[in-house]
């Protein structure tokens, strides 16, 4: 229903003001001692805040003094996986070239000395200015040599440039070995034999199918959240 404006003439009181603007300040005050001392902000993760003396129930967080941590599911920015040799895990196979929407992922392959087989990546550049944090990249690549799971924003910079992060700077973070990796089952010329079975002797298993489970953000979960949604639904509907 469109909002209807009262459009009638002031009567003897409102033209006076004063009877309004105290009518006014006392609306005023009584939000003011509410909030105060008998309310919360209803937000959780407020809610979950500490209480007592000296600490402010209502405000929200004092950034940048104070900082609130992320959310399991939060995407930071990126990182290039790296193996247990300190190599990347990339492929360079342009997968998550080809799913970013905001074609902000460039790279230039190449290959590995000393194997005939196996490609790398010899520029791979994110601009993360351009990034839309979809994190389609994240859940396209098909070696989990991209992740989002650094928990940081992008740091503040006078320049464009700054934002563009390459190789160098994307590489880092844990290792990641898993047990069907193919440098590690057709034995790769370009890793030596002992670093082979020690990376071998480390590996997990890789999920036979994509669940999220194995989500390559850690904590998120697809299931988790839609469980969640469901319970809340089914809490609606049930009160
Ligand atoms: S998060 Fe989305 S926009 Fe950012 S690089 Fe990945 S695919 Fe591209
Ligand atoms: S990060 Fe993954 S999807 Fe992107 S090129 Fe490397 S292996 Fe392929």
């Amino acid at each position: 229903m469109p909002y209807q404006i009262d459009n009638r003439p002031l009567d003897l009181r409102e033209r006076m003001y004063f009877p309004e603007i105290i009518r006014g300040i006392g609306a005023l005050t009584g939000h003011f001692l509410r909030n105060l001392f008998f309310s919360r902000d209803p937000n959780p993760d407020i809610l979950a805040r500490p209480r007592g003396f000296g600490r402010s129930d209502n405000v929200t967080v004092q950034y940048p003094e104070e900082k609130a941590p992320y959310p399991p599911g939060y995407r930071g920015l990126h990182r290039l996986v790296p193996r247990e040799d300190g190599k990347a895990r990339c492929v360079a196979c342009y997968m998550c070239a080809a799913a970013c929407p905001a074609q902000c992922i460039y790279i230039e392959a190449g290959e590995v000395e000393g194997d005939p087989v196996e490609k790398a990546p010899v520029v791979f550049v994110i601009d993360e200015l351009r990034c839309v944090v979809c994190g389609l990249c994240v859940e396209a690549c098909p070696k989990d040599a991209i992740r989002m799971d650094t928990g940081e924003h992008a740091p503040p910079s006078y320049e464009r440039a700054a934002q563009i992060w390459d190789k160098a700077r994307l590489l880092r973070g844990p290792s990641v070995n898993y047990q069907h990796d193919p440098w590690l089952r057709r034995e790769a010329p370009s890793i030596p034999p002992a670093q082979r079975a020690a990376m071998k002797a480390s590996a997990r298993p890789f999920p036979s199918v994509g669940t999220d489970e194995y989500a390559q953000t850690p904590g998120f979960s697809v299931r988790v959240l839609a469980a969640e949604a469901k319970e809340r639904d089914d809490r609606a509907r049930a009160g």
